[in-house]
């Protein structure tokens, strides 16, 4: 039977402009399909994308659940004859994706182009100014250093960052149902005998996450392999951090036991807090190093690639920094350097669902939903 097929050019040109330039070198060899050690053996990725691609089918791309299984190791790309970067579309199909599910969508606009920066950076900026201003008229206080006489924790930086986690909570929430619902929409049901969404999500956190098996098989993953494990753990200590600094700073308010901040070197939350922070930076050196050796990558996957990597740089240093300046009693350094390190923990968090660091929630969901449709890798 003959099918009639309506290409969307209009969708191929946002494929290309959002990093899948390559896309029409592709002659449908299946080299990628088969090198790719994560794909399925069932309608492999990421070939058909490629025609879907080529034939500008956005039905069929955009609730394509395999955009998300794939770890964007870059091996399929390296082995293409053609070089038609396969792993490059399916990056920029998760960048559109990126875009579309999270609402509002200027913010995915924003945080598109490095054009937008400006804006990006000025949001918060000019809110901790504001703090600032109204805490001190944006004066150094005298005295011991306590980051909170500037920025005070109660009626400031403990409002601002809570909204701040609700946004993000609400809108990832919201997408990650648009994301089934597109999946169903496809006819990708969950099977009768599946496990249910939180047993799923167990499952993908137990063996896939906690170690990053999958991410691992890629060969071309190697040298990304301790970087991005490094940097995973690294966050995973500074959240236990601040949630028990946050904890024991409100027992304290509440019930006159807990802590307060700054807290000693010896405190094993403060200890914490170091280790935290030194294997977020031998992380980021080990991805910056990857990401300036990676020259299959093109301009707008670098953008996305580059504005996480810069935000988690300056949030890490910065935040050595600012306790070095305080230890070394330079209040103006101190102060300065810390208003720098909220603004920029706040773009890291505040535009979390349009980042790259998405994929970390989206690709979790996904691979929760493979398993209740029973879509599996070659050798699982
Ligand atoms: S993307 Fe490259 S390897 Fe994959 S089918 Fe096309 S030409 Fe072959
Ligand atoms: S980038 Fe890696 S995981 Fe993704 S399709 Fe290519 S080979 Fe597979």
């Amino acid at each position: 039977m003959a099918t009639r097929i309506e290409p969307n050019v209009q969708f191929i040109r946002e494929m290309q402009a959002a990093g899948g330039e390559s896309l029409k070198k592709c002659y449908q060899c299946a080299t990628c399909s088969v090198i790719c050690p994560l794909s399925p053996e069932d309608a492999p990725f990421p070939r058909k994308e490629m025609i879907w691609a080529q034939w500008g089918l956005k039905d069929k791309l955009v609730n394509d659940i395999d955009i998300w299984l794939c770890h964007n190791c870059g091996e399929c790309s390296d082995n293409c004859p053609r070089g038609a970067k396969p792993a490059d579309l399916l990056a920029a199909l998760r960048n559109m994706a990126y875009k579309s599910l999270a609402k509002p969508a200027i913010l995915g606009k924003w945080m598109s182009s490095p054009k937008y920066l400006p804006q990006l950076i000025a949001i918060p900026a000019v809110l901790f100014l504001i703090v600032w201003a109204i805490s001190t008229g944006l004066r150094i206080p005298e005295g011991e250093i306590i980051f909170a006489k500037v920025f005070p924790t109660l009626a400031a930086i403990d409002p601002i960052f809570i909204l701040v986690t609700l946004f993000v909570v609400f809108t990832f929430i919201s997408s990650i149902g648009s994301m089934f619902s597109s999946f169903k929409a496809s006819g990708l049901t969950p099977k009768e005998d599946a496990p249910g969404i939180f047993r799923s999500l167990i499952m993908v956190v137990k063996d896939e996450i906690i170690d990053h098996r999958k991410f691992k098989e890629c060969e071309s993953n190697q040298d990304r392999y301790p970087g991005h494990l490094l940097i995973f753990y690294g966050f995973i200590a500074l959240a236990i951090v601040t949630g028990t600094i946050a904890l024991f700073y409100w027992t304290d308010k509440l019930f006159g036991f807990g802590m307060t901040t700054p807290l000693a070197l010896w405190n094993p939350v403060k200890i914490l807090a170091n280790v935290g922070g030194i294997a977020l930076i031998i992380g980021l050196i080990y991805m910056t190093r990857s990401r300036l050796n990676a020259d299959t990558r093109n301009a707008i996957n670098s953008y996305y690639d580059w504005y996480i990597l810069g935000v988690i740089w300056v949030v890490a240093v910065t935040g050595f920094l600012a306790q070095i300046f305080r230890l070394a009693d330079t209040a103006t350094l101190a102060y300065w350097v810390y208003y720098v390190h909220l603004v920029s923990v706040f773009m890291l968090f505040a535009y979390l669902p349009w980042s790259k660091l998405a994929h970390l929630v989206y690709r979790t969901a996904a691979l929760a939903y493979a398993r209740q449709i029973d879509r599996r890798g070659f050798d699982e």
